[in-house]
């Protein structure tokens, strides 16, 4: 396979380790040392990616959830033994099977979201869920052509192999709604086929934690009107000749210490935009080429990336459960009805968060041998996740008051006069004036600064928005025997046809 031209340095960076399936913090930075050609925001060419001022933080972050694949405290969340050959992989390349497998991954996934206040929408065990969703629709693959539906197969083998971090890119490039998408100069098209691979010219937008991460796996699967050219799902390694990946300006100091920036201190999942001039992808990696059929099979080649987000965001809802809690704590204001009932719509939105994702888990189906949670429940679940969010963020931001304002760096803490005159000034309740510092700083990131900001776009429109949500919903919650008891019950004639086919569909 041409796949193991591109991964030498995957596999001379494996060699460096104990383990030959699992890379520990150093092996993947080192991995990330392999010629890729990244432009930051200053508009300068990244010689080195891992000691960049905008990325390095980030990338030392997600080393640390490589190195806990080698901690025997968390090992056996973030890698599993497989049992054909005895050795261990990455959990993040798991393909789920049972309910057991979900909820390992599901582990690894709180593990993750845990160590980067899910500020990281695409963490390490993010990225197989789109290579995992075309397997689970590999029948649609293998009826356009079998060796595509070998390759969706030999690509997740491949990265379970080298414990590779993948992007996923989806939507076209932004320009002019009304124009035809023959006349979007800037849509990812193939220029050239050769026996041995396709040629692509074009570019695809918000990769996140592409610059991060080993591949990018590419579906034009929420553009249902593409010419054949530009139909197109693949992998595409990110150090590939003619790719450039272009950052977005960061939204994170390089320079702030953990005390006044307890999360953005760690710095932040970079989005890029992946720009094409003729880059050659192998046939191995390509997975579907002009198939308009495939085009728009968004709810299902996603299903997976949808119960991994929703999931997420139902472990982020902890944390700001926890964080609400700790700020009425610390302000001693339990005792007002006002300050209960917000905290009480932050239980509510994390309670259900978790209920929709276990329903989900409970109703999950087997599809082409991959165990996909209820894509029903997993709907209905980020339709509520992303309508409640800004609610969620308000209620933190109102109930902390002057403490998001009130807020001093470390070094007027040590400022020798206002340091003490702060610490007797404005103590909290169980906590000195400094510790309940750091709490507000800890909200301030959190729920305020830009990066939060960033994440609440993220949050948004990160797998589309409401609206969309709202109408995928409607096309695809099965109500029929709902309709059915109620017409019956009035003797409303039996609904027609087309009606019915509205709110009941078949996925399979
Ligand atoms: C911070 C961030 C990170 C992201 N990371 C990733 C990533 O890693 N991988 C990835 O694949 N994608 C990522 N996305 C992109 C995301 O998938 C798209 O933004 C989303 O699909 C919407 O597409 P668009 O941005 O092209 O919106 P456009 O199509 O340009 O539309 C603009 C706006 O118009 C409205 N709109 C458009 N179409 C409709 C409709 N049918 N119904 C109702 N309203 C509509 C919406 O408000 C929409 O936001 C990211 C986005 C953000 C903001």
């Amino acid at each position: 396979m041409t796949v193991i031209a591109t991964s030498n340095k995957l596999r001379e960076v494996l060699s460096m380790g104990s383990e030959p399936h699992l890379m520990t913090g150093e092996q993947y930075k080192e991995s990330l040392r392999d010629g890729r050609r990244v432009v930051d925001a200053q508009g300068n060419e990244i010689p080195d990616v891992t000691v960049h001022p905008a990325l390095k933080r980030g990338i030392d972050n997600l080393a640390k959830v490589y190195d806990s694949q080698f901690d025997p405290a968390t090992r056996d969340i973030t890698t599993f033994v497989n049992p054909e050959d005895g050795k261990r992989y990455s959990t993040g390349w798991l393909v789920p099977r049972t309910k057991e497998d979900l909820k390992h991954r599901r582990e690894m996934l709180r593990l993750s979201t845990f160590h980067t206040f899910g500020v990281f929408g695409r963490p390490n065990d993010y990225g197989s869920m789109m290579a995992m969703g075309f397997l689970s629709i590999i029948d649609k693959i293998e009826a356009e052509n079998p060796e595509y539906a070998e390759n969706v197969r030999r690509f997740i083998e491949f990265s379970q192999k080298h414990n590779i971090m993948s992007a996923d890119l989806i939507p076209d490039v932004q320009t002019d709604k009304n124009l035809p998408p023959s006349e979007k100069k800037g849509l990812l098209r193939v220029v050239e086929e050769r026996p041995d691979g396709i040629v692509l010219c074009g570019a695809k937008p918000c990769g996140s934690v592409g610059v991060q991460g080993h591949f990018a796996t590419v579906s034009t699967a929420t553009s249902p009107n593409l010419d054949p050219d530009a139909a197109l799902w693949c992998a595409v390694p990110i150090n590939s000749p003619g790719l450039t990946l272009v950052l977005r300006e960061p939204v994170t100091s390089p320079d702030s210490n953990f005390e006044d920036h307890p999360i953005d201190s760690h710095g932040e999942e970079l989005d890029n935009m992946m720009i094409f001039d003729h880059v050659f992808i192998p046939r191995e990696y390509i997975f579907s080429l002009r198939n308009t059929t495939l085009l728009g099979l968004y709810r299902e080649s996603c299903a997976l990336c949808h119960w991994h987000i929703l999931s997420r965001l139902m472990y982020r809802a902890e944390i700001f459960l926890g964080a609400a809690q700790s700020i009425v704590d610390v302000l001693g204001t339990d005792s007002f009805q006002g300050v209960r009932d917000a905290v009480s719509e932050v239980i509510s939105y994390s309670a259900s968060l978790k209920a929709h994702v276990l329903a989900a888990e409970e109703e999950a189906e087997l599809w082409n041998g991959v165990l996909v949670p209820s894509t029903e429940f997993i709907t209905a679940g980020r339709l509520q996740s992303i309508i409640l969010y800004p609610r969620i963020m308000h209620i933190l931001r109102d109930i902390s008051g002057q403490g998001l304002i009130s807020r001093f760096t470390s070094k007027v803490w040590e400022h020798s006069e206002l340091g003490p005159i702060l610490e007797d000034y404005l103590p909290g309740a169980g906590v000195t004036a400094r510790e309940k510092n750091i709490l507000f700083n800890f909200i301030w990131d959190l729920a305020c600064s830009s990066h939060a900001s960033r994440v609440a776009l993220f949050e948004n429109t990160n797998s589309t928005n409401a609206p969309v949500v709202q109408s995928e919903l409607y096309r695809s919650y099965n109500r029929s025997e709902a309709v059915s008891h109620v017409r019956e019950y009035l003797g409303l004639p039996e609904v027609n046809r087309e009606i019915k086919r509205l709110y009941k569909t078949d996925l399979k």
